[in-house]
């Protein structure tokens, strides 16, 4: 790499030696159809360019050149990490390894399982799994544009029972920056017919190492389906005011850990669906975040409450019947402005929502909502499941949305003891005033999240070194571990430096 971050044309013949011609990617055009699209600053992340494997040899053949030349490999799946970075790198100069083209399904479906390679999308998946007469079914992200390894890597999540990915998560292939292709679990004995069975092997269980991290490059994935239900039964309600959302928390928390409920429900917010079927200047001209008057308008045109939430029960017809009555109950008790039933079963035309595992793209646009070139950037802190801080953080958290005059767009996802409070800052990289108020906003919301003990489960390449900072207990022993890792596997910082703030000690322009 020289000075303006630009890769030598001996280095790109030497990549295209390994992978072929047509699977570099260095022109002007190239960089520019791997930046982040929603990047608040574009030149931050530029990427220097791509380079295009299809087997595990020429990933460790680029891997080899990488780090004899001090190049930064940037490993992406199918990079449609929308709002978190794309398929842009953290550190501008990166080459990105685009590992697109590797998209090899292996399925058992006796034991309902799959082993992918990071280029296989939701939606090859989705096709591969009816072609085989969709035994199994998917859980999807709500913008399923992406890979199924990609998003399992960075913890995303989708509706069903299996709706947090990284956890479904069954043996791992993986090279590491030294060129080592290692397999984890049962897949380090090698013919082991149980790699995608049990998940641990013997010894230290090594599948999560590589979530959410930058230790190695994933080249398979083992992940567990769920085998396609006999009945799907539940409820879609909405509720009328803002203070509905700590009750109504505490009435499927409970509903949730005794396992009555298996899925995650994901409370949103009014602008959820006037977000993604309208833009802004259909509701209003003025600046400054949405006024009530505006807010019921949108309300009363979506018939929508403050908040809505959907529930799912998945499995036999005669448990979910037995179960619905005890939501119905339950729910019932809160009042809800309205309550809408829905049920489904075996042999019935199947609805393409994201509780049915179909996958869909059309949430992002949500991106359109200013108009311009759109996009959004998500804030997204773990809470407790308690109604009372829900509560708080939602007001602390709309108050900052009002003061730097941001349309409000939030929800509050389930797992099985926590919350993830996802808040979508939208924005317009066409409107300089908006776009001034995007960092300092964002830079708000952390602090105030860690004054109350939360931190994020997921951030924008901007904020990596920003949210890992806030994981400081003992002066920050665990960033100490990250780095300590890093070190040891990867000292030159070949694989990803940067990602979730894990820089290695060679790196200066790494957090201290
Ligand atoms: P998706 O297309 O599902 O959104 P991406 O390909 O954008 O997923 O991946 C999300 C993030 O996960 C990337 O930015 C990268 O940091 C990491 N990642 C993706 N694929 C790999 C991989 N095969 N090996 C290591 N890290 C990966």
């Amino acid at each position: 790499m020289n000075e303006k971050g630009q890769i030598a044309p001996a280095t790109i013949a030497a990549f295209a030696a390994i992978v072929g011609k047509d699977h570099v990617f260095f022109a002007e055009e190239d960089q520019a159809s791997y930046q982040d699209k929603f990047a608040i600053d574009d030149a931050r992340h530029h990427p220097a360019g791509a380079v295009a494997p299809a087997t595990v040899d020429e990933i460790q053949a680029i891997v080899r050149i990488a780090s004899d030349r001090g190049i930064a490999l940037w490993p992406i799946s199918r990079g449609k990490n929308l709002g978190y970075g794309g398929s842009a790198p953290l550190l501008a100069g990166s080459v990105v390894l685009d590992l697109s083209r590797m998209k090899k399904i292996d399925y058992d479906e006796a034991n309902g399982t799959v082993l992918l390679e990071p280029g296989v999308g939701f939606y090859d998946l989705y096709d591969f799994l009816k072609s085989k007469g969709m035994k199994h079914w998917l859980s999807v992200p709500g913008n399923s544009w992406g890979s199924v390894v990609g998003n399992a890597l960075d913890r995303g999540m989708g509706y069903t029972p299996y709706g947090e990915h990284a956890t479904r998560i069954c043996g791992i292939e993986a090279v590491m920056a030294d060129g080592l292709v290692v397999r984890t679990g049962m897949g380090a004995l090698d013919g082991a017919p149980t790699w995608q069975l049990y998940r641990f092997g013997f010894g230290p269980g090594w599948d999560q190492m590589f979530v959410q991290s930058n230790f190695g490059i994933v080249t398979k994935m083992g992940l567990w389906l769920m085998p396609a239900p006999e009945s799907l039964m539940g409820m879609d309600l909405e509720f009328e005011r803002p203070e509905d959302l700590g009750p109504l928390i505490d009435a499927i928390a409970p509903l949730r850990r005794e396992g009555l409920l298996q899925q995650s429900p994901t409370i949103g917010n009014w602008l959820r669906a006037a977000a993604v079927v309208t833009t802004r200047d259909q509701w209003t001209d003025k600046p400054g975040a949405l006024p009530d008057d505006v807010i019921a308008a949108i309300r009363k045109k979506f018939n929508v409450g403050w908040w809505g939430v959907s529930l799912r029960l998945y499995g036999r017809e005669s448990v979910n019947k037995a179960a619905y009555a005890i939501l119905e109950q339950e729910l019932g008790k809160l009042k809800p402005m309205s309550l809408r039933p829905t049920v489904w079963k075996t042999g019935e035309p199947l609805e393409a929502t994201g509780w049915t595992g179909t996958p869909l793209t059309m949430p992002m646009q949500n991106a359109n909502w200013h108009g311009g070139r759109g996009g959004h950037i998500g804030f997204s802190p773990i809470l407790p499941q308690s109604g009372a801080a829900a509560q708080a953080q939602f007001q602390r958290t709309y108050a900052r949305y009002k003061e730097y005059g941001m349309d409000y767009q939030a929800s509050f996802a389930f797992g099985e003891r926590h919350l993830i409070n996802v808040n979508a800052v939208l924005i317009n990289k066409d409107d300089p005033d908006l776009m001034g108020r995007v960092d300092p906003f964002l830079k708000h919301l952390i602090a105030d999240a860690k004054a109350q003990g939360y931190g994020e489960y997921r951030t924008h390449l901007d904020y990596m070194d920003a949210v890992a900072g806030t994981y400081d207990f003992n002066k920050g022993a665990l960033g100490q571990l990250n780095r300590k890792v890093k070190d040891a596997l990867d000292p030159k910082g070949v694989i990803a430096p940067g990602k979730s703030g894990i820089w290695p000690s060679s790196h200066a322009g790494g957090q201290g």
